[in-house]
């Protein structure tokens, strides 16, 4: 893996990292009366705004530009929130860095295009700024990674992915399905690098917001990127998907967060019986690839003497002794059935193909 030194570099008392604000900034006063609202939630660290936005079509509000950089500062002054903020040009990244905005984020329709992301990461060389990543449109881990490579090699190491949800070309109830297992991959690709999850954008409507929320932190992601408008029904951007700062704190109030381990001396306790088990399980593999050893030379002395390779009563015999000392240990029977039919169907398999072989 390419990816070198990350640091995870924001510090939420192992809490997730919440990150709200509008889709687009709109207006002074838009910006500083959502920021006002959400100041209310001290779950809230980070505020988000859009500032250049990308479009699908022409002819659509596209963002203010440079003056909404102001009322970020404004932003960060009055209610003390870290800012972030969409680049997707090089010019953007040199705004915001003029402008003190503290993170920047990749769009998901920049993320597509190795070329746009390689321009933008230019001009971040020997810049110490965090980077957020969204994944891209489509869902393609590779181009995901790519765009998080690009990032890290120009020697950024603080660096957040952000599950936005994919494109599909079936009927969804969502407006980019999440399709978790490409998160969790990347997750198990690249340790330590946290990755949050944008229900907004996943979703795309405010009623599945709590519950997609709630799945990304019960998948261990590690934190939220949620849109919010101080008036959702007249934003100019993404209107069916943002909620108001209030409603914002109604699912801050549903949300359970549960911490993968609470206090540390329950985190020696979970990790002393995890040893436990990793050993248990060594041995337990030790002993099945031993049996499988001798019902291999079971096998070859059966064909050896012309034998069957069923023998209904011998198996009859160890069913019932395995499924009674199991009983007796305590163990389920249905799971014993379930066991010991798998391990005499794989019996049968290793012996029926040494009977096959010439
Ligand atoms: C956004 O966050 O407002 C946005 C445009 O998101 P995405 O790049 O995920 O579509
Ligand atoms: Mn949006």
């Amino acid at each position: 893996m390419e990816i070198q030194k990350l640091t995870k570099w924001f510090d939420t008392d192992g809490l997730p990292l919440i990150i709200s604000g509008p889709c687009s900034a709109e207006s002074e006063e838009q910006v500083l009366s959502t920021a006002k609202e959400l100041s209310k939630y001290k779950e809230i660290k980070v505020f988000r705004s859009g500032i250049w936005k990308p479009r699908t079509r022409p002819n659509y509000f596209e963002g203010v530009g440079e003056p909404g950089l102001k009322w970020l500062k404004e932003v960060k002054e009055q209610y003390g929130f870290k800012t972030t903020v969409e680049v997707a040009k090089p010019h953007h990244v040199e705004l915001c860095l003029d402008h003190d905005v503290d993170i920047l984020w990749l769009g998901a329709r920049t993320v597509v295009n190795p070329f746009s992301v390689q321009e933008i990461t230019d001009v971040l060389r020997g810049v110490d700024i965090p980077v957020m990543v969204k994944n891209p449109v489509n869902p393609d881990l590779k181009l995901w990674l790519g765009a998080i490579e690009r990032v890290n090699k120009v020697g950024i190491n603080r660096i957040i992915a952000v599950h936005r949800g994919f494109y599909s070309l079936s009927k969804s109830l969502f407006r980019n399905p999440p399709m978790w297992e490409i998160p969790i991959e990347l997750k198990r690709l690249v340790p330590g690098l946290p990755v949050i999850s944008d229900p907004s954008h996943i979703c795309g409507n405010r009623n599945m917001l709590y519950q997609i929320s709630q799945k990304a932190l019960d998948l261990e992601m590690d934190g939220l990127m949620i849109e919010s408008h101080i008036d959702p029904i007249s934003a100019l951007t993404d209107s069916e998907q943002q909620i108001t700062p209030y409603e914002l704190g109604k699912i801050f109030d549903k949300l359970v967060i549960r911490r993968e381990t609470t206090t540390n001396a329950s985190h020696d306790k979970l990790q002393e019986m995890r040893e436990k088990i990793d050993r248990l399980d060594e041995e337990m593999l030790q002993t099945l690839a031993r049996r499988l050893e001798i019902v291999k030379e079971i096998g070859d002395f059966k064909k050896q003497k012309n034998l069957t390779i069923l023998q209904i009563k011998r198996w009859s015999y160890v069913f019932e002794d395995r499924l009674e000392k199991g009983v007796e240990l305590g163990i389920e029977r249905d799971f014993l059935n379930k066991m010991l039919e798998i391990l005499h169907d794989e019996s049968i398999r290793i012996q029926t193909d040494i009977m096959n072989e010439d």
